[in-house]
């Protein structure tokens, strides 16, 4: 997979343009943010620059230093690594916290650890899958990447952690969803894979948030009745009048700020965003299924991950779902599986239904004849 950045570029045009008065530090940041981003996708295609870490692979694991899953068998468990890229941008750093080592003075890096820790544990024990690529590869991990770097990203092997500049960026390591959204796309990129434009491209996007919500939700044991379904709460500092990245349940209501703009999510088909940029919209469209999940989810209560969240990893991993499977593809994917799962008008079948015609991506369930449209 090519990078996956938790920063929608439409998010750092605008604080590169009109953060200069209120936010000078952070309008220069989001400024080389995009030039490096640039770099980095040109180091990408070309290989990546940063080198195994020598050290990976020796100790009770075995003596292999690739950074690949061979090294770590499968039912080994969680197997985490952090790194220091101590404010330069050469990956992956010194290893500073390994797997099972104690917690560290540099809080950054023990939030880095518990946050790949947490969503290794929603995969495991919700889902039975070992790690990203269910064979248990190692969750590497670089904080402190940059100097103000407005951003964090996921290579499919790596996942790296800006500091933010202060103004308008907290830092990325201190919230679970972002982490557990990143690594979701390791997830995704090993199975259904979904082309990174357009419709699926959403999807791809949308699958990232419902894991990273659930990442959140898993880890404290709340009820989906309970929970925010932000993402990225807690990545702006108070300066910003926002609370988060996006919102699941209210998509379009994240931010509203005179730097940032408002949220830009749609929440429903009649709001379908056409656009070249940022791959065809997919931080912006996939508002609309996330809503369908999160309204599912919370209309059936309890943990989402045994109701929703079971249907969706079914779909996302099973044989049906293509790299170009759109909208209403999907919407119809996790209808059947939730009959094959649930049952015939059980209550996950009709708050599926229900939710998908709510969002206009299936017909006719928002008028209230439930289980009539498929
Ligand atoms: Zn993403």
């Amino acid at each position: 997979m090519s990078l996956r950045h938790v920063i929608p570029p439409y998010l750092l045009d605008a604080i590169a343009e009109r953060g200069g008065e209120k936010f000078p530090r952070a309008a220069r940041a989001a400024r080389s943010c995009q030039v490096s981003d640039e770099s980095c996708r040109s180091l990408r295609a070309e290989g990546l620059r940063y080198t195994p870490v020598a050290k990976l692979g020796e100790g009770a694991q075995g003596s292999q230093g690739a950074m690949h899953s061979q090294v770590i068998g499968a039912g080994a468990g969680v197997n985490r690594l952090v790194h220091d890229a101590q404010g330069t941008e050469t990956l992956p750093g010194v290893l500073v916290r390994s797997e099972g080592e104690g917690a560290v003075s540099d809080e950054p890096v023990n939030e880095a650890y518990d946050g790949l820790g947490a969503s290794y544990s929603l995969f495991a024990e919700a889902f039975e899958r070992n790690s990203l690529d269910g064979k248990g590869m190692p969750l590497i991990a670089s904080v402190h990447y940059g100097q103000d770097y407005d951003n964090a990203f996921f290579d499919g092997r790596l996942m790296v952690f800006g500091d933010g500049d202060d103004e308008v960026f907290a830092g990325f390591t201190g919230s679970l969803s972002i982490i557990g959204h990143e690594l979701s796309h390791g997830v995704i990129s090993h199975t259904a894979d979904l082309e990174y434009r357009g419709q699926p491209g959403a999807l791809n996007e949308h699958c990232a948030d419902v894991f990273g919500a659930l990442t959140e939700q898993h880890d404290s044991g709340q009820n989906a009745e309970d929970a925010t379904w932000l993402i990225g709460a807690g990545i702006f500092t108070p300066e910003v009048t926002g609370k988060a990245l996006r919102s699941m349940l209210e998509p379009g209501t994240a931010y509203d700020d005179d730097v940032l703009g408002r949220d830009p999510q749609p929440d429903h088909m009649d709001r379908y965003v056409t656009t070249e940029s940022d791959n065809g919209g997919v931080h912006l469209n996939s508002g609309i299924p996330n809503r369908a999940f999160a309204l599912a989810a919370t209309a059936l209560g309890g943990p989402a991950w045994e109701t929703v969240g079971q249907v969706w990893f079914a779909v996302l991993t099973g044989p049906d779902i293509t790299t170009r499977t759109d909208f209403a593809g999907f919407a119809a994917l996790t209808i059947a599986e939730a009959v094959a799962a649930f049952g015939e008008g059980s209550d996950v079948h009709d708050a599926l239904v229900q939710s998908w015609g709510a969002v206009g991506v299936t017909r006719g369930a928002n008028r209230g004849n439930v289980g009539s449209s498929w």
